[in-house]
């Protein structure tokens, strides 16, 4: 039994139990020089996948492709696997990658401060205090869902919850549903609740583009293809990822590339939306790949059901005293609601835990980041030494594969743990001029890009000063390639005081 003054050393304390703290730790375990602990607020490992239980959650990235290279899975079930096989997947690589030892769950970070005095992480969390050389905040972006303001929410006198907090314990069989979101989520919502619910209304803010999703279950003969021939399973993923990769000429506006990938939208719509009048509402206002461009089936099927109505403006208000099942929108309709469903996304570009850490001269992480979230690398931040930011500044993609993100940004901060044990210095902390640099390129990344020419808003620009800061504004490759090499140069090299200078 710990008391509860002790601290616990660590070399490295990772924060979050997500694909990015699960990649971080696999590695590090399977290099066994650092002793590691990986803290978890929830009671399960998952991030996202733990998180998002509403019916009919997937992956629309293939599976194949949606995993860690180093773990692949030859049992995966189908193309686009299901958000719990997801799930299980990786409670399977915690589990037999050893990570159970290293990992607290339950337990929160509530402040972690840099000392220079002994160049180490002070992180105190609700299950005791720990001193850590080297901090990687794997935390995520789609963790904190996003309320958006509709007036007097709190009077309506059904019931509401976001996407990612589904309550299942509320039957929607015969409620009347309003659905707020057209995103990602919500699509994948609308079908399985139509099939249940008398009444559905999506309000609809913007209307996305869709692709045809094209999923299917892998037969026997395929898994145990799989399953014997690893290299089927490898070829299988690098076609993927050459397919998705193939995405970024369309949103660097190149020609005929975005024109061809617009029309696939467009026909896709026009065979699945015969109504006119509906097939307008549908049609976005802005250019394709903008905002991220979705992929579903049964979406535009599911709008065209007789019990299901659009409203073609936002959620905007619930009618006015306490009790209310009137939620009106924008236009001014009014809907009598049982139950409103939020998939309205995530407060992604301004982190809660950034109001969390402080670094150098107690600088809060949250003050650093005022102007929107920088990095260096997309991993360093000024001020913050030997802390590594995983899935967070402009590591995000629109158009192939997140863990593969993860992973370039794992290796990244692998290598500066060996280079920061050769060089004999007790910490890291890279530059200003580094960071600025790096945002520079950034920006002239994103200038012509669909994401800041596209003509919308969007979670992968920053809403206050419009920056591109969630998103990696090229391609997966080039990400790899910027940060396959670490250059000490861009950093400092802290000594504590006193430490012998050898
Ligand atoms: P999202 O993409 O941010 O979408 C939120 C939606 O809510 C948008 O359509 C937004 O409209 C709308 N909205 C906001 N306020 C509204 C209001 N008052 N009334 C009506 N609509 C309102 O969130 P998400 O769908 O949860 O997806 C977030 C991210 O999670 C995705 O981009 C993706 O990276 C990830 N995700 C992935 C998958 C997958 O299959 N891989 C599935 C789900 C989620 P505007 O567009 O006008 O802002």
């Amino acid at each position: 039994m710990r008391d509860p003054g002790d601290v616990t050393a660590v070399d490295v304390l990772i924060v979050g139990a997500g694909f990015a703290g699960i990649g971080m730790g696999i590695q590090l375990a399977r290099r066994s020089r650092e002793s590691f602990v990986i803290i978890e607020q929830a009671g399960d490992v998952g991030g996202t996948w733990r998180d998002n239980r509403y019916p009919g959650v997937s992956c629309d990235i293939p599976s194949h492709l949606y995993s860690f290279s180093f773990r692949p899975n030859p049992g995966w079930s189908r193309v686009f696997a299901e958000g719990r096989e997801i799930h299980d997947y990786l409670r399977t690589c915690v589990r037999e990658e050893g990570l159970e030892e290293h990992l607290l769950l339950n337990c929160a970070l509530s402040e972690a401060e840099w000392n220079g005095d002994d160049a180490r992480w002070l992180v105190r969390t609700t299950r005791g205090d720990f001193s850590a050389a080297s901090l990687v905040i794997a935390t995520g972006r789609l963790a904190e869902p996003k309320i958006p303001p509709i007036k007097n929410l709190g009077g309506f006198g059904g019931r509401w919850w976001h996407s990612a907090r589904w309550n299942a314990k509320v039957s929607l069989v015969g409620k009347r549903v309003g659905l707020a979101g057209t995103g990602a989520s919500a699509i994948q919502i609308l079908p399985r609740l139509a099939a249940e619910a008398s009444e559905v209304v999506v309000f609809q803010r913007s209307a996305p583009y869709i692709l045809p999703r094209g999923d299917r279950e892998y037969s026997r003969e395929e898994m145990e293809r799989f399953a014997a021939d690893p290299g089927t399973v490898t070829a299988l993923r690098d076609e993927l990822f050459a397919e998705a990769e193939r995405g970024i000429g369309a949103r660097q506006r190149r020609h005929p590339d975005i024109d061809l990938l617009r029309q696939r939208a467009l026909d896709h719509l026009t065979t699945s939306v015969p109504d006119q009048g509906l097939r307008r509402q549908q049609t976005p206002d802005y250019e394709i790949g903008c905002k991220r461009i979705l992929f579903s089936d049964d979406y535009y099927a599911a709008l065209q059901l007789g019990h299901v109505r659009l409203e073609p403006s936002p959620l905007d208000r619930i009618a006015d005293h306490c009790g209310n099942h009137t939620a009106v929108a924008a236009s001014g309709n009014s809907y009598e609601l049982d139950v409103l469903v939020l998939a309205t996304g995530f407060n992604s570009t301004r982190p809660s835990i950034a109001g969390h850490i402080r670094g150098r001269q107690s600088r809060l992480l949250a003050d650093e980041w005022s102007n929107g979230m920088a990095a260096h690398a997309s991993t360093s931040v000024h001020g913050f030494p030997n802390m590594y930011v995983l899935d967070g500044p402009n590591a995000a993609l629109g158009h192939n594969s997140a863990i593969y993100m993860i992973e370039t940004q794992v290796g990244y901060a692998l290598s500066a743990l060996d280079h920061l044990a050769a060089s004999g210095a007790d910490a890291l902390d890279v530059t200003a001029e580094a960071v600025r640099s790096y945002m520079r390129d950034i920006d002239t990344m994103a200038q012509d890009t669909v994401w800041v020419q596209g003509g919308c808003t969007s979670w992968y620009r920053d809403e206050r000063t419009g920056r591109v800061t969630l998103l990696w504004p090229d391609s997966a490759t080039s990400f790899r390639d910027r940060l396959a090499t670490f250059v000490p140069a861009s950093y400092e090299h802290l000594r504590r005081p006193g430490s012998p200078l050898c």
